[in-house]
């Protein structure tokens, strides 16, 4: 098994040894092959010397080297182009991405098969400014909508992903190339791990809120033609205001036999042919979409799996121990779930029973105190009164008369209750 790391560089002099230190101390000591791809997109700096003497002095290092600075989508691309790892992984060279995070999502992949990408996202980013997270929450909401395929929020391009996923995205061949949006498009079973975004090691990050809102406006025309469909929707509604107001122009002045204005009627007329010529150019914006995804040469599917009927033989084993596994796995999720809904209704109760003694125990609190404030005024009070209220109890103790007794001490007494 063999893993390929895709570190794009742009200026990270000050960063990719102390990458190449923390990322080796942590791939030595794992199970499998790790290759380096460290591709240097056009630094200015050192960059560049740096990362030949890395290469240089460690044989699992490659280096690609571009002419000039193409940003961070293409060193990605030409990362992917070359690697040769059945995991593939993307990370930023300055280190905030840790490598000890690759080496679980290696293990999550290798663990589930049913995943094909293990996507880290973070939930929000310390350096950014509270505009900055608003407008990034804000445009992953709404090219999940006018894309139609999911964004979401936070996801980084820090993922690791199989072999299957590198062909896919491979397979696009557009020149504006989105990564957040290709691998959304290509599918596959995605999980999402949360990461904590570390300090950066050196160096300033490469992206100002400038190149950040040209970063994904161009994801946004590349992941959605609705825009286009914009002058056609509003064309509509103009020629549909222009036509509703003259025609009631036109009735109300007729009926109260009232002079035309020419003015009136000239502003209803430019609504309308203002519209018509929005929904003229919504037309060819529909055409110009649909050109627009066929020039991409996107496929028209993806196939996660396609097993022909000629390699049964070959496949059967591995598939019927997958299945097993998944019933296995289901089998043990079941168990979970009972174990823990179990858990939560002993839970319930222990809560009920722990209410309930603070309840027993806060009434014996009060009946302690309410007797020992009697004991103290028992204490306080004069004799005369004592005696007094210790007939009063007498009185309250003593049996009420039986009714035998009500009738032989006559009517009278029975009247004078009444
Ligand atoms: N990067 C690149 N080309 C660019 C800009 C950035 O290869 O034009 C690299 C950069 O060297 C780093 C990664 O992309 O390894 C992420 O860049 P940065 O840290 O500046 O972005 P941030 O973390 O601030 O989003
Ligand atoms: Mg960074």
């Amino acid at each position: 098994m063999k893993l390929s790391l895709i570190i794009p560089c742009y200026n990270e002099e000050e960063c990719v040894e102390k990458f190449f230190e923390a990322a080796s101390a942590v791939f030595e000591a794992q199970p499998y092959q790790t290759e380096y791809i460290f591709v240097d997109d056009g630094s200015e700096d050192n960059t560049l010397s740096l990362l030949k003497k890395l290469y240089v002095e460690n044989a699992q290092v490659n280096l690609i080297s571009f002419s000039r600075n193409f940003g961070k989508e293409a060193a990605m691309h030409a990362g992917l182009k070359a690697a040769k790892g059945d995991y593939i992984c993307f990370i930023d060279a300055d280190l905030q991405q840790r490598p000890e995070l690759v080496a679980k999502m290696v293990e999550l992949l290798e663990k589930h098969r049913e995943y094909d990408c293990i996507a880290a996202f973070a939930k929000e980013r310390k350096e950014d400014s509270s505009f900055t997270q608003f407008a990034k929450k804000r445009f992953y909401s709404i090219m999940t909508r006018v894309s139609g395929i999911e964004f979401v929020g936070g996801a980084s391009d820090f993922r690791c992903f199989r072999r299957n996923v590198a062909e896919a995205i491979l397979s696009l061949s557009e020149y504006h190339r989105f990564s957040k949006g290709l691998f959304a498009w290509v599918g596959f079973h995605t999980r999402y791990v949360p990461y904590e975004i570390q300090e950066r090691n050196g160096g300033d990050s490469k992206w100002s809120l400038g190149k950040l809102f040209s970063y994904a406006f161009d994801g946004m025309v590349a992941f959605s033609t609705k825009p286009l469909r914009w002058p056609l929707y509003i064309g509509l509604g103009t020629t549909a205001f222009g036509i509703i107001y003259l025609l009631f122009y036109l009735l109300f002045n007729i009926i109260r036999s009232q002079r035309l204005s020419e003015a009136a009627i000239l502003i209803s007329l430019m609504f309308i042919f203002f519209g018509i010529t929005l929904c003229a150019l919504g037309v060819i914006g529909e055409y110009i979409g649909k050109i627009h995804i066929q020039v991409k040469h996107r496929p028209t599917y993806i196939a996660s799996v396609c097993y022909q009927a000629k390699d049964r033989e070959k496949y059967a084993a591995q598939l019927q121990k997958e299945l097993e596994q998944e019933a296995e796995e289901l089998k043990r999720l079941k168990i979970k779930r009972a174990k823990y809904k179990e858990m939560k209704r002993k839970q319930k109760v222990m809560e009920q029973l722990v209410a309930q003694q603070e309840l027993e125990r806060e009434a014996e609190e009060a009946e302690k105190e309410a007797e020992a404030v009697a004991a103290e005024e028992g204490k306080k009070q004069p004799k005369k009164v004592k005696a007094k209220k210790q007939k009063k109890e007498e009185k309250k103790q003593k049996p009420a008369p039986e009714e035998e007794d009500i009738y032989t001490t006559g009517p009278s007494a029975g009247f004078e209750d009444e």
